[in-house]
């Protein structure tokens, strides 16, 4: 099977090069490319509209122009198809600022582009006088693969970079209407082998990097169509989706892991199981709908992440609950001691994070755009069943603002991210501390955790059946 994942975006050109011939083809045209180097930049926009989309569970009733699509695709008798309700607007700020007044109904709606057609790219081969070609422009390595130079990855997030990335496959280059977008077309198995030398370190134990394979397989299948929508391509190389970031690091390992469980995917009932993972839950999972809306998942739910008798049993939606929780420390597969595991270094079980008002104000004005003013008080008003926090008030002398998700919740109160939304907050003297557990969004398979049970002895399968209940192993391709 194939697929297709954006690997470069929001750039204006691109170097790349490649240990054999390119051939490049358009609409119209070819070129045999024998230079070592190749050069690609945006000349022209190409036509973009904006859609903003809600899952239709839940959301019966939406203001006017919103219409039902179906997002997802099958796969035999697998039926991993939704209804959205959508509507198009032609500006990304039209489309940005629909999406705003919904999040303060809290409707969780997303802004999907959809890319209706390529503008021109110029080409410059090695020494050659550059030509331009309109969109997309496909190259095709004769042999081998391609370096991309210089990509950044991890934009606002505290580990950006900018590195060289190999690929294999093939390329379509597009011009959208800022930058160039370059997708990659390869194998499914190949990507995963990627997938899981870029998500996982490759000393991980084999039984971990099997058990990130099956629910990365399973990620793509069910999330194909979807996340984006409209786009020439089924997912982005960012956490978005999954971190896919060239064969620089792929190793022996993270080929076994592929090849011993080729084909495999996550089912529940007639659906491949949209196998969500995330850094290190704190010590418990968050349920799906909390973090993203829509329909609940009953194999993405809150639950404590230990095979122990459980200190803590969700909900832990309350004040008191969720501080006791913070504070406890409670044993869990991710709550490993200093060093324990090298490579995973602070998994952030917990974590501690102090701001003066003065910076924290001037924080959550570069992030939203708004002054809240002096800082006098940060409330939070709604906790998902793990504890973690999706709809804060922020209180200031010169006003109030809501955030809700707990993305963008992490997002403001932060220069980058803060590691969660389970955390509390207090004030001490000039300070704003936060004390806060786990490191992402908690829903599904704790990436620290798994790399403690396959310690303890468990296989793939039973790492996959702790952290994705009521879900079954199954080949279905490959
Ligand atoms: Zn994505
Ligand atoms: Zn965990």
């Amino acid at each position: 099977m194939q697929i297709r994942i954006s690997i470069v975006r929001d750039l204006s050109s691109v170097t790349l090069s490649s240990d054999g011939p390119l051939r490049l083809s358009w609409q119209g045209g070819e070129h045999r490319c024998d230079g070592q180097h190749l050069v690609l930049s945006w000349k022209t926009p190409g036509r973009v509209t904006y859609r903003v989309c809600v899952e239709a569970y839940g959301n019966p009733a939406l203001p006017e122009g919103f219409e039902p699509v179906t997002a997802g695709t099958r796969l035999g008798d697998l039926d991993m198809r939704e209804t959205w309700l959508c509507r198009t607007y032609g500006t990304e700020a039209e489309a940005r600022e629909a999406r705003q007044r919904l999040l303060e109904q809290e409707i969780h709606a997303y802004v999907r582009r959809h890319l209706e057609s390529s503008g021109t790219i110029e080409v410059a081969p090695g020494n050659q006088r550059p030509f331009e070609v309109p969109g997309p422009l496909r190259i095709t390595p004769a042999a081998g693969v391609v370096t991309f130079h210089e990509i950044p990855y991890g934009a606002g997030f505290h580990w950006e970079r900018r590195e060289d990335e190999v690929y294999g496959g093939l390329f379509d280059v597009y011009a959208d209407d800022r930058a160039l977008l370059v997708v990659n077309e390869t194998d499914l198995e190949h990507y995963l082998m990627v997938v899981n030398s870029s998500e996982m370190h490759p000393d991980a134990p084999l039984e971990v990097l099997k058990a990130q394979t099956v629910a990365a397989r399973s990620t793509v299948l069910a999330t194909r169509g979807k996340h984006h929508f409209g786009e020439p391509f089924d997912l982005c190389n960012t956490d978005h989706c999954q971190v896919y970031r060239g064969l620089q690091q792929v190793r022996e390992s993270s080929r076994q892991a592929v090849e011993e469980t080729r084909g495999e995917v996550l089912i529940y009932e007639n659906t491949v199981a949209d196998a969500r993972y995330a850094k290190t839950c704190g010590g418990v999972l968050e349920a799906k709908e909390f973090v993203w809306g829509g329909r609940p998942l009953p194999y993405l739910v809150a639950k404590p992440d230990t095979d122990g008798t459980p200190a803590f049993e969700p909900p832990l939606n309350t004040e008191e609950r969720a501080r006791a929780f913070i504070d406890a420390h409670p044993e869990a597969f991710c709550n490993l001691k200093p060093n324990e595991i090298p490579y995973i270094g602070d998994p952030l079980y917990r974590w501690e994070i102090r701001y003066s008002s003065r910076e924290l104000r001037e924080i959550i004005r570069q992030k939203t755009g708004r002054d809240p003013g002096d800082l006098e008080a940060i409330v939070p008003l709604k906790r998902g069943a793990s504890g973690r926090l999706y709809l804060l008030e922020v209180r200031g002398t010169a006003q109030t603002l809501r955030l809700f998700t707990e993305l963008e919740i992490r997002r403001v109160l932060s220069p980058s991210h803060l590691p969660s939304s389970l955390f509390y907050v207090e004030r001490e003297g000039e300070e704003w501390v936060f004390r806060g557990a786990g490191w992402g969004h908690g829903v599904g398979m704790c990436q620290v955790g798994m790399v403690k049970m396959a310690q303890k002895g468990y296989d793939y399968r039973a790492i996959l059946a702790h952290y994705y209940p009521g879900t079954e192993v199954r080949r279905v391709s490959g």
